[in-house]
C-alpha cells in the first residue's frame, strides 16, 4: 500500500489514435511547406562542424514537449544543417528522389511496424516483397532464371553493400561445397580466394570484401582508361585471373557495373560473364543507379548479357521515386543465399512443423540481419501510384534534360563533355585552353569552377577524377528538377567560367 510512485503527469498513451491523427497531420503540413519553400534554402548546407552538438542541450528533456515546439526546433536547428537532396538544384552524387507515393508507403510500413523475419511474422510483408520483385523482374526484362518461378528469386536489401556481402558469402560457401571435402583445407582456401572489380567499381565493394574477410592482397582492381570509356576490359581481366590461377589462387567473384559512379560507364556484361563462367566464378552485376533507366525499352540494351550473371542488383532508392533504403537483389539460385545465410533458431520454429514450412520464403535467410522492415510496401505504392507509364515518363524526362544540357555544352567550344553520356549524368569540364596548358592547370581551373558554382548555394554538384582528369558531374534526377533549373545551371556555368577564364587571360 502506498508503495507505487505517484506521478503528477497524466499517463501517456504513445499510440492514442486521436493524438496520432492530429500530430501526423501537423507533420504532413510541415513537410508540404518544406517542399513548397525548398528553393529558398542553400542546396548544400553551409554550417560548421559542431553547429548542432554545441547548440542543443546535452541531456534529454525530463518533461514531455509539445509537437509545435519540437517542429520549431526542426525549423530553427535541423533544417539549416540539411543538404537538400530534394531541391531542384541538387545535381550531386546520384540523386535519391522522393515522391508522395513513397512517403505514403513509408507511413504505412512504419505505422504497421512489423518485423517480418520469417513468413509467419507477417505473411503479407513476405508475399508483397515476392510480388513486387516479380513485377520489377518483368519490367526490367530480367531472364526467367532470376524468377521465383525458376530456381531464383529476389529480395530487398538496405543497400548495395549488403547485397555485396550476402553474395560474397554465398559465393564462398558455394566454392567450399564444390571443392572435394577430403581435399579441403578451409583456412588455406579462404585466404586464397580472389575477387575482381575495376577501378570504377563502387567503393562499397571494397568495404564488403573487407567485412567478409577476403584477403586484402586478393582484391584485384582492373585499371580502366578513357580511350575505352572506362569499361572493364575482358582481356586485362583474363590476364589477371590466369596469373592468379598459376600462382595457386582461387578466383571467386567478379563485380561488374552498369552505370559506374564516377562516369556511368557500362561494362560489357556478356563477354565478362563468359570469363567468370570459364573460371567457375560468381558474377554480380551492380546497376545501382542505371538499373532504373532500364525499365524503358530504349535503355534495356544496357543490361544485355545480364543473363550470364549469377546475381543482379539495383537501387530504386536512387532513381525510382523510392526513398532509402531499397536495394533490389536477384539471384539465379536462391539456395545459394539460404545455404550461406540460413539459421534455424528454436524461437522461430513455431510453424515449421506444419504444412507451410516447405512452401514459404523466410527472408531472414536472404540477408544479414534477422529483423527486417516491410520495404516492399513503399515500392508497391510507387509502382501502383505512378504505373509503368508514369515511371518511364519520369526517367525519360531526366534523360531529356541531360541531353539538353549536353547539347548546350557541345555548342560552347570552351567546354568538353569528357565521357559519352549514357543516362542522365553529364561529365564535363573546361577544356584545355591551349596546347601548352598542363593537365594540372586544367584540373585546378575546373576545381575552381566547381567551387565557385557550389559556393552560390543555388546548385550542388560533385566531381570525379578519372585517369587524372578532374570532371564535374551533373546528375540530373531530383524529382523537382525541371528544364528551367537546367537552364539556370547552364547560365551559371557560363557566368562563372567567364569570370574564371577572364582573369586567366589577364594573368598571361
Ligand atoms: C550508389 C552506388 C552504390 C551504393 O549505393 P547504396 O546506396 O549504398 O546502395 C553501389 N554501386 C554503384 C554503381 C552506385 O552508384
Amino acid at each position: 500500500m502506498g508503495s507505487f510512485p505517484v506521478t503528477t503527469t497524466e499517463f501517456l498513451n504513445p499510440l492514442d489514435h486521436e493524438e496520432f491523427r492530429k500530430q501526423a497531420h501537423l507533420v504532413v503540413d510541415f513537410l508540404a511547406d518544406y517542399y513548397k519553400n525548398i528553393e529558398k534554402y542553400l542546396v548544400c548546407s553551409q554550417v560548421k562542424p559542431g553547429f548542432l552538438t554545441d547548440t542543443l542541450p546535452d541531456s534529454a528533456p525530463t518533461q514531455p514537449q509539445p509537437l509545435e515546439a519540437i517542429l520549431q526546433d526542426v525549423q530553427n536547428h535541423i533544417i539549416p544543417g540539411l543538404t537538400h537532396w530534394q531541391s531542384p538544384g541538387f545535381f550531386a552524387y546520384f540523386q535519391s528522389n522522393g515522391s508522395t507515393a513513397n512517403f505514403l508507403g513509408e507511413m504505412l510500413l512504419t505505422g504497421f511496424n512489423t518485423v517480418g523475419f520469417n513468413w509467419l511474422a507477417s505473411p503479407a510483408a513476405t508475399e508483397l516483397e515476392i510480388v513486387v520483385m516479380e513485377w520489377l523482374l518483368k519490367l526490367l526484362q530480367l531472364p526467367k532464371s532470376f524468377s521465383f518461378s525458376s530456381e531464383g528469386g529476389g529480395v530487398i536489401h538496405g543497400s548495395t553493400c549488403e547485397s555485396f556481402v550476402c553474395t560474397l558469402v554465398s559465393a564462398r560457401q558455394k566454392k567450399m561445397n564444390r571443392i572435394d571435402s577430403s581435399k579441403r583445407d578451409s583456412t588455406n582456401l579462404w585466404s586464397n580466394l580472389v575477387v575482381y572489380c575495376s577501378d570504377q567499381t563502387h567503393f562499397s565493394f571494397q568495404k564488403a570484401s573487407q567485412i567478409v574477410g577476403i584477403n586484402p592482397n586478393n582484391v584485384r582492381v582492373v585499371q580502366t582508361t578513357k580511350s575505352m570509356n572506362f569499361q572493364l576490359c575482358p582481356n586485362a581481366l583474363l590476364k589477371l585471373i590466369k596469373a592468379d590461377v598459376r600462382a595457386g589462387l582461387v578466383p571467386l567473384y567478379l563485380c561488374l557495373t552498369v552505370g559506374t559512379t564516377p562516369t556511368t560507364a557500362v561494362d560489357p556484361l556478356g563477354i565478362l560473364c563468359e570469363v567468370a563462367k570459364q573460371f567457375d566464378m560468381w558474377a554480380h552485376v551492380d546497376a545501382a543507379y542505371a538499373g532504373s533507366a532500364c525499365i524503358c525499352p530504349e535503355f534495356r540494351h544496357f543490361l544485355d548479357g545480364v543473363e550470364g550473371a549469377t546475381s543482379f542488383s539495383f537501387n530504386p532508392h536512387k532513381w525510382l521515386l523510392t526513398s532509402l533504403d531499397c536495394c533490389c537483389l536477384w539471384v539465379k539460385d536462391r539456395s545459394d543465399l539460404t545455404k550461406a545465410l540460413a539459421t534455424d533458431p528454436e524461437l522461430l520454429k513455431n510453424y515449421k512443423e506444419n504444412e507451410y514450412s516447405k512452401k514459404v520464403v523466410d527472408y531472414k535467410d536472404w540477408q544479414i540481419a534477422l529483423s527486417r522492415r516491410f520495404r516492399s510496401m513503399k515500392l508497391w505504392m510507387v509502382m501502383k501510384s505512378y504505373g509503368v507509364s508514369g515511371l518511364r515518363e519520369f526517367i525519360r524526362r531526366h534523360v531529356k534534360m541531360a541531353q539538353h544540357f549536353e547539347a548546350l555544352l557541345f555548342r560552347d567550344k570552351r567546354f568538353e563533355v569528357v565521357v559519352p553520356r549514357n543516362f542522365a549524368t553529364v561529365c564535363f569540364r573546361i577544356a584545355p585552353l591551349s596546347e601548352s596548358s598542363t593537365e594540372e592547370d586544367v584540373n585546378r581551373l575546373n576545381k575552381k569552377l566547381l567551387e565557385s558554382l557550389n559556393g552560390t548555394g543555388d546548385v550542388y554538384m560533385t566531381h570525379a577524377v578519372v585517369e587524372n582528369i578532374f570532371v564535374i558531374r551533373v546528375a540530373i534526377g531530383a524529382t523537382l528538377t525541371e528544364e528551367k533549373h537546367v537552364n539556370m545551371l547552364w547560365d551559371m556555368v557560363q557566368k562563372h567560367a567567364n569570370a574564371l577564364l577572364g582573369s586567366k587571360e589577364l594573368e598571361s
